[in-house]
């Protein structure tokens, strides 16, 4: 039984959330969520803390991830859910991904450093340390007054055209669903919608998804566009997919709130149905 909305997708400070794990659980339950998952970017880090901070309080924890792929040159996120955090190609992959964020973002920061006042040092000082990206390297621009806050940065020195990106390894999605899969646990891509009506993968890609194990499209979530929302809803019909809502809170990261978009009972259990990795902890 759920006494309160499911919000699936969230990030602590082990990633790009402004809020420690511990944080991120009182903030759940403050919000009276019944169901959280913490899905931090590449890491499973921040587990066994949000699963201490919620002891006794009667949240619902799940456990996930939110894997960066690639699918031709576009990134993708997979998020991954009640995997086994042990499993060996997940411990290797997300560290190779991990390694290279960290590679490529002491790149970024050189060239920003050209132009801008802002050294490698300073984004050190905005990370967690565990999964590195472009946020951190936002909250340094923040820091050093170069820019408002992270939305700026984003829509001007740290965009895909600012003149100072650049791309980071990743695995393909279709190795990234089938790791999660493989792994007992439930895959589901990420904001699939937010380039419009164009899905981030096609049917036949999509097909090749659902072979390799996905089990779900993120159709809740505020980047997907409204007719990309219509779409997804096709696809999930045609290819059996469960159908999930989710906030992607990042703390004081993100404009976005906890339970903005939330999956239904139905859509949950199936979910969880569909894993074999670490069981769903409610303390
Ligand atoms: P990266 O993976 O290092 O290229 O950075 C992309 C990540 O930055 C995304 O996964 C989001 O979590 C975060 N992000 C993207 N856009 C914004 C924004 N406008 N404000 C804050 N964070 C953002
Ligand atoms: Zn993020
Ligand atoms: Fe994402
Ligand atoms: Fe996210």
């Amino acid at each position: 039984m759920t006494r309160g909305p499911i919000d699936l997708h969230t990030h602590s400070s082990v990633s790009d959330g402004t809020e420690t794990p511990t944080q991120l659980i009182r903030a759940a339950i403050e919000a009276g969520l019944d169901t959280v998952a913490i899905t931090d970017h590449d890491s499973t880090a921040g587990w066994d803390e949000a699963l201490t901070a919620a002891a006794g309080s009667g949240l619902q924890v799940i456990r996930g991830i939110e894997l960066s792929t690639r699918h031709e040159w576009r990134s993708v996120h997979v998020l991954g859910y009640l995997f086994d955090p042990n499993d060996t190609a997940i411990v290797r992959e997300t560290a190779r991904t991990r390694d290279d964020r960290l590679n490529r973002a002491e790149r970024m920061v050189a060239r920003l450093s050209e132009d801008y006042d802002v050294t490698w040092d300073d984004v050190l000082a905005q990370s967690g340390g565990v999964s590195i990206g472009r946020p951190h390297i936002a909250d340094a621009l923040v820091a050093r007054g170069i820019v408002p806050n992270r939305s700026a940065a984003f829509e001007s020195i740290l965009h895909f055209s600012g003149g100072y990106y650049l791309p980071h390894e990743a695995p393909t999605v279709l190795d990234g669903v089938r790791m999660i899969a493989e792994a007992g646990g439930a895959p589901v891509l990420a904001h699939p919608a937010t380039r419009g009506r164009e899905a981030v993968v096609d049917g036949e890609s999509l097909a090749r998804l659902v072979e390799a194990g996905l089990v779900g499209l993120e159709v809740g979530h505020r980047e997907n566009t409204p007719d990309g929302r219509e779409r997804l809803v096709e696809l999930a019909a045609r290819f059996d997919l469960v159908m999930t809502g989710s906030s992607d809170y990042h703390g004081e990261g993100k404009p976005n709130r906890l339970a903005e978009n939330t999956t239904t009972p139905e859509a949950f259990e199936r979910l969880i149905g569909a894993t074999r990795g670490v069981p769903p902890v409610r303390a």
